[in-house]
């Protein structure tokens, strides 16, 4: 007998076999036919799986996950890239899987094969991918031990997976599969009970892929696609990237005049033009206002520094796969670096390569009397290192938390100036793959709205809270009113975080009793967190239902330690201040690309970057309308004349379409009144009336940061699953 307990707490006893699909049957045939896959504690299972197999725990706290739970998503979605691989294999030989997890709004898959995919494949793929959906086969769970699973892989002729059971899962004695009809995949699952849940899929893309995400391994093909529970759905979805496109911050930025990438400067180098930069400087001065009233202390770094000093802060060589290389001062710096590498790496390094890169050396100027090729590796790294440490190499920057590491060090430190709070705009560079680069989104020079909070043990709480704050305050003033917090965890499995487990144990405590006491709804994401500790990430909805990750606010017990900080405590003895490393906005060229995408162009009256435009009715009031121009200057606001000698319906037309918020008609009549025509953008003609008052009314409008102009179209509502972030990934 076993006993399952549902969420309403009822206990129902079952056969020691039953699965969760009995559970529901037992519940009605109704709900039985509903059930796409289930949940014991936070863990998804299979509905067609025993449960007593799945779980020692008794009762089983069971949980039926259907089409309304967000959840059963991502498992129709894994499920669907399964589809799609069995499709794949069936049209094409030689098809090798990597790997197919599920997406924000999706799944992809990884092939190596020798065809190579395009759209034009994708009507055929889709084609055999509905043969399968129609059959409406189960998906049959089955584990083997690592030698059987090898072997069946090999039978399978899948290189790529005997691969992965060997490297990535070495560590598992027993491996899950997934058979659907001929099709079989090394899987951890879950899956739909059966294919027929598909209501609607659609093939997204393709793209290039690496083995393993490594640049130097084995070329891959990346076939991305979406799915849905509902055709209904599926065409929301459809609709939104329609309605995305529309918005795309390059083509805006563009039409708009607001930024600019170029290849003379470089991709991902964001050229800031006049118009974009007015609504940058109007977001600095606006956070560094309320920064500073706040008690932050604004500070200046340079946009290089040692790389000696990224050793200690970790960030060399920890990031250098993502960081332009090195500036060497001397002109061998470069050879001797790719020397070390050489010695390092596992490849061959023949005598002969090592006598040629001497002589490279010697030939650029470089001494190595200790130098010896025939001492152990270790030897001859210690002596090229040597070498390099006498030589000046620096890093542009790729983290601003050195620099001010630096400065918290400038003097000696007591506790009662704790917390400092030093803010600034800091331009950091990642040499981001030429691929992964789009618009101000993806670029390899940012400028982060950077502060680092150097403070007691006792005041990161305190601290914590208060940042919080100050993130929903600033998102709040540009109108992002919905938004959850991710707060991301180590993988406590994984090797790849430095810190004592005392202190990962300690920060992520005090950021959750911080959220709990919050009210702010956030779900824990495992394995998300930095490498030197635990975050906290404002994930925001924009108005077309997309999630887009903008503040951040990170708790760090690592680096003061690696910088060795200290401050003078109320004992007199020397302790170790808690960092916190925030930004509201994250990066001002990602958070601007996002209120581009957000308003469709047109910002609300704050930030606007024209707010007021003056059309004189013809050239004999131009005069006036300049007059008026003063005026509106001197109040603080950003305005224009239109004195051309066009008509004034032809000016409405060009500043509505250049999405300027308010027009200012004037005329003899005005002029002779002292007044103006007011006209608002989305309302139309608001009428004449004295310049004061409508001074007034913008002014008030831009005090107060009135937020009235987010532009939805029909077709945006989507479903509500949309953009999910952080969905399970359901590959080993
Ligand atoms: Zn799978
Ligand atoms: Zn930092």
């Amino acid at each position: 007998m076993l006993q399952v307990q549902l969420p309403d707490g009822s206990i129902v006893d079952h056969d020691d076999h039953a699965t969760a699909l009995d559970v529901a049957n037992k519940i009605g045939q109704r709900l039985a036919k509903a059930v796409i896959a289930a949940k014991i504690e936070d863990r998804i299972v299979d509905a067609t799986r025993p449960l007593a197999e799945l779980t020692d725990l008794r009762p089983v706290p069971l949980r039926l996950l259907t089409e309304k739970d967000p959840e059963a998503l991502g498992v129709l979605r894994h499920s669907c890239a399964h589809v799609m691989a069995r499709a794949v294999m069936r049209l094409y030989n030689g098809v090798s899987l990597a790997f197919g997890p599920t997406i924000d709004n999706g799944y992809y898959y990884d092939f190596e094969l020798p065809h190579k995919l395009s759209e034009d494949d994708f009507e055929k793929i889709e084609k055999e991918m509905a043969k399968v959906v129609e059959l409406a086969e189960p998906f049959e769970q089955f584990s083997l031990p690592r030698d059987k699973a090898v072997a069946l892989c090999q039978d399978l002729s899948q290189s790529l997976k005997v691969e992965h059971i060997q490297t990535g899962l070495a560590d598992h004695p027993e491996l899950g599969f997934y058979r659907q009809g001929e099709f079989i995949d090394l899987c951890r699952g879950p899956h739909i009970p059966d294919a027929g849940k598909i209501k609607a899929f659609k093939l997204m893309s393709v793209a290039g892929a690496y083995w393993k995400g490594d640049a130097k391994g084995k070329q891959l093909q990346r076939l991305y696609g979406t799915a849905w529970f509902s055709p209904k759905d599926q065409q929301a979805y459809l609709s939104q990237i329609e309605e995305a496109k529309r918005r795309d911050h390059r083509v805006l930025g563009k039409k708009m005049g607001l930024f600019q990438v170029t290849p003379e400067v470089g991709g991902g180098l964001c050229l800031w033009l006049p118009k974009g930069a007015r609504v940058r400087v109007l977001l600095e001065d606006f956070l560094r206002k309320e920064l500073m009233r706040r008690g932050y202390e604004p500070v200046y770094s340079p946009h290089i520094g040692r790389v000696e000093m990224y050793e200690t802060s970790g960030h060399f060589p920890y990031y250098r796969d993502s960081q332009f290389p090195p500036l060497f001062v001397h002109s061998a710096g470069g050879l001797v670096d790719a020397w070390i590498d050489r010695l390092k790496s596992d490849e061959p390094f023949s005598s002969d390569d090592e006598r040629q890169l001497s002589d490279a050396a010697g030939v650029l100027g470089v001494e190595l009397p200790d130098y010896n090729p025939v001492s152990s590796k270790p030897q001859r790294i210690g002596v090229l290192e040597a070498w390099q440490h006498q030589h000046e190499r620096y890093l542009l920057k790729p983290m601003n938390c050195p620099h001010h590491c630096q400065m918290f060090k400038a003097q000696p430190r007591s506790y009662k100036q704790l917390p400092l709070r030093l803010m600034e705009f800091g331009t950091v560079y990642r040499y981001e793959q030429t691929g992964e680069l789009n618009g101000m989104l993806r670029v390899r020079g940012l400028t982060q709205d950077d502060a680092h909070i150097f403070c007691t043990p006792d005041q990161v709480e305190g601290e914590f809270r208060t940042t919080i704050e100050l993130v929903k305050f600033v998102l709040e003033s540009v109108g992002l009113m919905d938004y959850r917090v991710q707060l991301s965890l180590r993988d406590p499995a994984s090797d790849k975080y430095v810190g004592s487990e005392e202190n990962w144990q300690k920060a992520e405590a005090a950021l959750r009793k911080v959220l709990d006491a919050s009210g702010l709804s956030y779900e824990a994401a495992e394995g998300e967190a930095a490498f030197y500790g635990p975050k906290a990430d404002f994930m925001v909805r924009d108005c077309i239902g997309r999630q887009w990750q903008l503040g951040t606010v990170q708790l760090d017990y690592t680096l003061p330690e690696r910088f060795k900080l200290e401050y003078v405590g109320a004992d007199n003895a020397m302790h170790r201040p808690v960092m916190i490393h925030r930004a509201p906005f994250g990066s001002m060229e990602r958070f601007v690309g996002m209120l581009i995408e957000h308003f469709a162009g047109a910002f609300p009256l704050w930030l606007a970057p024209e707010q007021v435009r003056i059309l004189p009715l013809s050239e004999k009031s131009n005069d006036y309308a300049y007059e008026l121009e003063a005026r509106f200057l001197a109040a603080g606001l950003r305005v224009s004349t239109d004195a051309r000698g066009a008509k004034v319906q032809a000016k409405i037309r060009d500043a509505q379409l250049e999405l300027i918020p308010y027009m200012a008609v004037v005329g003899p009549k005005e002029q002779e009144a002292g007044a103006l025509a007011l006209r608002d953008r989305i309302e139309g003609d608001l009428g004449a009336m004295p310049v004061d008052q409508a001074l007034q009314k913008l002014l008030d409008e831009v005090n107060q940061r009135t937020i009235r102009q987010v532009a939805r179209t029909e077709s945006t509502s989507g479903p509500s699953e949309l953009s999910v972030s952080g969905t399970a990934n359901f590959e080993y």
